[in-house]
């Protein structure tokens, strides 16, 4: 290959980092200018010049542009700037940038799989230069974050996705895929929009929708086997847990916004309790929000209860309350009930509202999964801290905009007393002249790890003990130090170290549940963990 071509491989490319050899042997010499520069000082200069940008969407397309550029430095700079930048590729910058998608667009990123390309998937999937993919992050673009619809556009999110699967937990980059699957869209603004890069009609649904579904699933498995690893994120709940039920016996699936977020809730809610006292069993939920994130976190904790204490799982859903657009979830309302939510129809007297539900039930731990800003109000936090010393509290919607309440509120209204964590990061908040540092809690903590288990392991199938084992993992890294702050998450600056360990437990558990097909297990799964992840340093080119 020329020297000319070598530059625009965002594989290759190193730009200025080019040695003497290597310019001299690939036909270079004269297409760069003199100086060659270290992949220190490229980062030290392209750190410096995205800091100039004051609009976060400049940062986000500066940052696409060098993963389109030169891949080793943008995932270089994302792994040792990731407290930085991970709010630039990923939540909350990501979803303006989806909203926004068809106006930044650029190169394109990712596969786009439209109803015109019915009965062609197979095909398409062969257009991608890559042949060897072990992780597919697919979206329908019908619920991105907290935003909605935004059809097409919701591209940003997988292509996000998978560059915390190569950044945090050390999978391949060539080896992912992101895929949008266009069936349309709802949203009337973009329709109109005449930058919207999607297909311009209403979103197919019923048979239509599932065939073309199906066609995808089946010429993924047809085309790369049994284990890719198949991550579904952000489809509405009407098709997510079908989706997942469905190919759950046939596919290696995994649902982030059901699966994931629990995992990761979970753990901070173990971390919670070393600060509040009481075993898991001992306390009571309740949620605002009865979606893919609610009831699937829900689930996971009445599990996990269940196997602290033998309960059977119908025992230890009493414990936990969810809260739905149209009030509290209770016996009254099963008939109408979608059946995600059935489980959790308890028998209790209704409530209409978040505050009603809360002074009822009283719970000690609220958990915010609405995809509604604001929803914690003054009064619901007030209420809440009135019968709990430190009020445990999870704002989970994203992005920032649709997060429940603010690290500021939850603090102030509590006095200073609440344990928070919240799905967007927030700066560190002073109340009554203390510091007050709040949690991210977002499924970014497991995702990567989680992957990077299935993976080494070979796994076949997803199992629930293998997201229970994930949690634990992440639960086991907080420090004392994270904990005497009133932190119930590690720093993310050691997440390559937690996504190790991570990624090791789940393994064990697939190697244990027998779904491991990488034989012989690793005696040391956290080395072998550590030693399967992609490194962005600078190859030397021969
Ligand atoms: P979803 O399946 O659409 O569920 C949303 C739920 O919220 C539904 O039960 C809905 O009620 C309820 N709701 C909506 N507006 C409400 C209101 N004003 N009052 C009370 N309840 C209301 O969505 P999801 O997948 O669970 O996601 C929800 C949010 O969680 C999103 O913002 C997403 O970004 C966030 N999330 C965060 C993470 C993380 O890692 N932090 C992970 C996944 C998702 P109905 O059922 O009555 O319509
Ligand atoms: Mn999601």
């Amino acid at each position: 290959a020329s020297g000319y071509s070598l530059l625009r491989d965002p594989q290759h490319n190193k730009g200025l980092a080019f040695t003497e050899k290597e310019r001299d042997a690939h036909y270079l010499r004269g297409i760069l200018p003199p100086i060659s520069i270290t992949q220190e000082l490229q980062e030290k200069k392209f750190m410096h010049n995205l800091r100039q940008y004051e609009v976060p969407l400049q940062r986000y397309v500066s940052m696409m542009d060098l993963q389109e550029r030169n891949q080793r430095l943008f995932y270089k700079l994302l792994m040792d700037n990731v407290e930085e930048l991970l709010p630039v590729v990923y939540t909350p910058t990501v979803g303006e940038a989806c909203q926004k998608y068809g106006c930044i667009f650029r190169r394109p990123q990712g596969l786009y799989i439209s109803l015109k390309e019915k009965g062609k998937i197979l095909e398409v999937l062969k257009n991608w230069p890559q042949r060897n993919i072990q992780v597919i992050v697919v979206t329908d673009g019908e619920r991105i974050l907290g935003l909605g619809d935004l059809g097409c556009q919701g591209m940003g999110i997988p292509v996000g996705k998978l560059s915390l699967y190569t950044a945090l937990g050390g999978i391949r980059p060539s080896t992912c895929l992101p895929i949008t699957i266009d069936v349309g869209t709802n949203n009337q603004q973009l329709l109109k929009d005449e930058f919207y890069i999607g297909l311009r009609q209403k979103r197919a649904t019923g048979q239509e929708y599932s065939e073309l579904l199906h066609e995808f699933m089946g010429a993924v498995k047809q085309n790369y086997g049994e284990k890719v690893l198949i991550q579904f994120e952000d489809f509405a709940n009407h098709n997510a847990f079908e989706l997942l039920a469905k190919y759950g016996t046939s596919h290696l699936v995994f649902n982030d916004d059901i699966q994931g977020t629990a995992s990761v809730v979970l753990s901070g809610v173990v971390a919670a309790l070393k600060l509040v006292g009481g075993s898991l069993a001992e306390h009571t939920f309740l949620f605002l929000g009865a979606g893919e994130a609610g009831t699937g976190i829900a689930e996971l904790i009445a599990l996990e209860m269940s196997k602290q204490t033998k309960a059977p799982l119908e025992e230890t859903r009493k414990r936990i309350f969810l809260v739905d657009s149209k009030g509290l979830i209770v016996s009254s309302r099963k008939e109408s009930l979608q059946h995600f939510k059935k489980p959790w129809a308890h028998e209790h007297e209704p409530a209409s509202n978040l505050l009603d539900a809360v002074k009822a039930i009283k719970p000690t731990i609220l958990i915010g999964s609405s995809g509604v800003g604001k929803t914690f109000t003054k009064e619901v936090i007030e209420a809440l801290a009135s019968f709990n010393e430190k009020p445990v509290i999870f704002a989970l919607s994203n992005p920032t905009s649709q997060s429940e309440c603010t690290a500021e509120e939850a603090y102030t209204w509590t006095n200073g007393r609440a344990i928070f964590a919240s799905g967007s990061p927030f700066d560190p908040v002073k109340c009554n002249g203390k510091v007050y540092v709040p949690g991210q809690s977002n499924n970014a903590y497991i995702f990567p790890g989680f992957g990077l288990g299935v993976v080494m392991s070979g796994a076949i199938r997803v199992h629930d003990d293998m997201l229970l084992a994930a949690s634990e993992a992440l639960a086991q890294q907080v420090t004392q130090e994270n904990l005497d702050s009133g932190l119930i998450y590690p720093s993310f600056k050691t997440i390559r170290k937690i996504s190790a360990q991570i990624a090791a437990n789940v393994a064990e558990k697939a190697y244990e549940l027998g779904l491991a097909s990488h034989l012989p297990r690793p005696a040391n799964l956290v080395k072998h963990a550590e030693s399967c992840m992609y490194s962005p340093v600078y190859r030397t080119y021969r």
